[in-house]
């Protein structure tokens, strides 16, 4: 069993995350794909606008309809600050599965700063997805990484950030094709980010 998790703060959750897990899960042949929100990243403490709740429901919402996609509580049900080495030991110790942590070039490209980013390439293998913008060479930015663990993946640019949608809500602009319509239903009807 090969297992992708995307962690995220998913606030809101959108289809840049969506394709990133599809593509991810086509191209290293994954079985599922497990989406986990943060509680709070040590990197965006304080600046995490939804309560966990709602963008746990937002996820599960978004991956409802593909029975390889499932969205974890294993970090909302922690007290913040969320450690992804955390969260890879306890799903590494839970299920046999060889894991496969997603991230964006952008969370990337600041892996030196993550809490022990060693153990986590050892408990997991990375797979880098592109994004819009940027261009990272990860044997420059961590060449302590054993490059073996390490696979680049090509999805699809979508350039829509939770950042940008948050600010669209906030001025009343459309997010209309960004995100599931019933994660934008949701939103209107819990009044969020205005
Ligand atoms: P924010 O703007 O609040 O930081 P975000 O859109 O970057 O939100 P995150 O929840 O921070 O979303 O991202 C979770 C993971 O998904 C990260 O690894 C990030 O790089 C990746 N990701 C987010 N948006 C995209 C996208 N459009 N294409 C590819 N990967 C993405
Ligand atoms: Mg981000």
């Amino acid at each position: 069993m090969r297992l992708g998790i995307l962690g995220g703060s998913f606030d809101p959750i959108h289809y840049g995350h969506l394709v990133a897990a599809e593509e991810t899960r086509a191209a290293l042949k994954l079985d599922r794909v497990l989406f986990v929100p943060t509680a709070a990243s040590p990197f965006k403490m304080g600046r995490v606008r939804s309560p966990p709740e709602d963008r746990f429901r937002m996820a599960e919402m978004a991956v409802a309809s593909n029975p390889r996609f499932a969205v974890s509580r294993i970090e909302i049900d922690r007290p913040p600050p969320s450690y992804t080495v955390e969260t890879l030991r306890l799903l590494s110790a839970s299920c046999e599965a060889d894991l496969y942590f997603i991230v964006g070039e952008d969370a990337a490209r600041d892996i030196a700063l993550w809490k022990e980013p060693q153990e986590i390439v050892r408990l997991a293998r990375l797979a880098v997805v592109t994004r819009p913008g940027l261009e990272i060479n990860i044997e420059e930015i961590a060449p302590w990484l054993p490059l073996e663990r390490v696979h680049s993946v090509h999805i699809p640019q979508l350039e829509i950030s939770s950042t940008d949608l948050r600010l669209r809500i906030a001025t009343g602009r459309s997010i209309k094709y960004q995100l599931p319509e019933c994660v934008e239903a949701y939103i209107a009807e819990r009044g969020l980010y205005r």
